[in-house]
């Protein structure tokens, strides 16, 4: 089932989500919805908290060749474990953030560990997109956002066009 996606800004979209404690049939399903949600967008990630859930959970899938295979990952309690020095820009963007993209620098690499849907403990390691991808993700988890990185005047002027988004969606 696709779940409406909360628009920037939004008090939830703020806050430090919490660990899963142990993974229910209810949290498998959320996952499976927030794929659908995400691919629907379409996006290539999607937290939790994006859907107004606060719970430490995100999936992904940055396979973007046409008819390539899909990917996905879904992870629970997502922990990065290390970074590289190496640094890389990518442009990004959110789907709780519609048609606004910013270029920003991120480790190049990066190891995370997290829980399957099965609860298995997982490690791998990332770089290009999905690198990049993961750690958009990650931040979610702990209320933060990409426009985060941006200098102040940047965010506000981003923040103020999603402001007016939302009265002109409500409005309709
Ligand atoms: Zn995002």
């Amino acid at each position: 089932m696709k779940r409406p996606i909360l628009i920037h800004p939004d008090p939830r979209l703020k806050k430090v989500c919490k660990p899963v404690a142990d993974i229910s049939d209810e949290l498998r399903v959320l996952a499976d919805d927030m794929l659908e949600t995400m691919y629907d967008a379409p996006g290539i990630g999607l937290a939790a908290p994006q859907i107004g859930i606060l719970d430490r959970l995100i999936v992904l899938d940055c396979v973007k060749e046409e008819g390539a295979a899909p990917q996905p990952l879904v992870m629970f309690n997502p922990e990065i474990l290390a970074s590289s020095d190496d640094l890389n820009v990518y442009e990004e963007g959110c789907l709780s953030i519609p048609d606004q993209y910013a270029e920003i620098e991120r480790p190049r690499e990066v190891r995370v560990g997290w829980l399957d849907r099965d609860g298995n403990p997982q490690e791998q390691g990332f770089d290009g997109l999905w690198a990049t991808c993961v750690q958009h993700e990650i931040d979610h988890l702990e209320g933060k956002l990409f426009i985060d990185y941006l200098k102040p005047l940047r965010r506000q002027m981003i923040t103020r066009k999603m402001q007016k988004l939302k009265r002109e969606k409500a409005r309709a």
